[in-house]
């Protein structure tokens, strides 16, 4: 376990969430269990999952054999595109629930706008009284662009605590970032090394970096994220790299370091365009 605590952002609901934390997109059903229970004993606390992904009964029997106390666990689970609309939005909080063996989430988000089946607005007020119900601390959206935010800002009442967005040095998406949080809307970084498909690890603005501060590339790119200010939660099955993306805490990076790291943006995304999942 890392000696460094991981940091923690305040939301505008005035709840807290550690900046870093473990993502389980694409880890396997039956494999989550273990994989997350090597991520609690390497010092995690929060964790990213989905209905899509499959797995939220295996972080749920992860949570129940872990013996933390559950405040000091951040769960956030997500509405798929399916279930967009305010019955079926209430009901697939419910089945995440059972799923997940809690009574409540830290944090729902909407997964995607969708906007062919133009429900989101709808979606997001459900989202709402589930948040004053209880079964949700917090209430966000993922993969919104300007638009879709502007559209929840004008039509409903809460402003989303987070927008969950593909991010990495490739794909910054700084107009989107410092409009959300000019809102008060904090940034989850997806995706926060590119998912592996492009050679960042490689590049040698990040591998001077990691020489420069005995650390792994990987460490350097999440560190990067810690400095922007972006909540993250990398992904790996592997126990070593699940420890060493949590050690990235104790990398603080320099201010050239960081803008070296700026300039590899390229606008290209590693997934689908938000306009274009539904
Ligand atoms: P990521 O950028 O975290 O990349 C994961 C990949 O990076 C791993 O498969 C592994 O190959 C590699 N990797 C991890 N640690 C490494 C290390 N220390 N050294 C070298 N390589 C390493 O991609 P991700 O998993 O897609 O994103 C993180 C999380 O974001 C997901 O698990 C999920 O929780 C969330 N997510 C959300 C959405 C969304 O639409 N809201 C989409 C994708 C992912």
């Amino acid at each position: 376990m890392t000696d460094h605590p991981v940091p923690t952002i305040t939301l505008n609901d005035g709840t807290t969430i550690p900046q870093l934390g473990f993502g389980v997109f694409k880890v396997d059903p039956d494999e989550t269990e273990r994989i997350v229970t090597s991520a609690f004993e390497a010092g995690y606390r929060h964790i990213d999952t989905a209905a899509i992904y499959g797995n939220e009964e295996g972080v749920g029997r992860a949570i129940a054999s872990s013996g933390i106390p559950r405040d000091e666990l951040y769960i956030t689970t997500k509405l798929w595109n399916d279930r967009q609309g305010t019955e079926s939005a209430f009901a697939a909080l419910d089945e995440s629930l059972t799923k997940l063996g809690l009574d409540h989430v830290d944090l729902y988000l909407i997964h995607w706008p969708a906007p062919a089946g133009d429900k989101y607005v709808e979606s997001w007020k459900a989202l709402e009284l589930l948040q004053k119900e209880g079964k949700t601390r917090s209430i966000g959206v993922s993969n919104f662009l300007r638009p879709h935010l502007d559209r929840l800002l004008d039509e409903t009442d809460v402003v989303p605590a987070v927008d969950q967005i593909e991010l990495h040095p490739a794909l910054q998406s700084t107009d989107l970032t410092e409009f959300a949080r000019s809102k008060g809307i904090q940034i989850e970084a997806w995706g926060p090394l590119g998912q592996g498909k492009y050679p960042l690890l490689e590049e040698s603005a990040v591998t001077a970096a990691a020489s420069a501060h005995d650390a792994t590339p990987a460490q350097v790119v999440i560190a990067w994220h810690l400095a922007k200010g972006n909540i993250v939660f990398p992904k790996s099955s592997n126990a070593g790299r699940i420890a060493e993306n949590l050690a990235s805490v104790s990398v603080t990076l320099g201010a050239d370091e960081i803008a070296a790291i700026d300039a590899l943006e390229s606008g290209n995304r590693v997934s689908g365009h938000p306009d274009e999942v539904n």
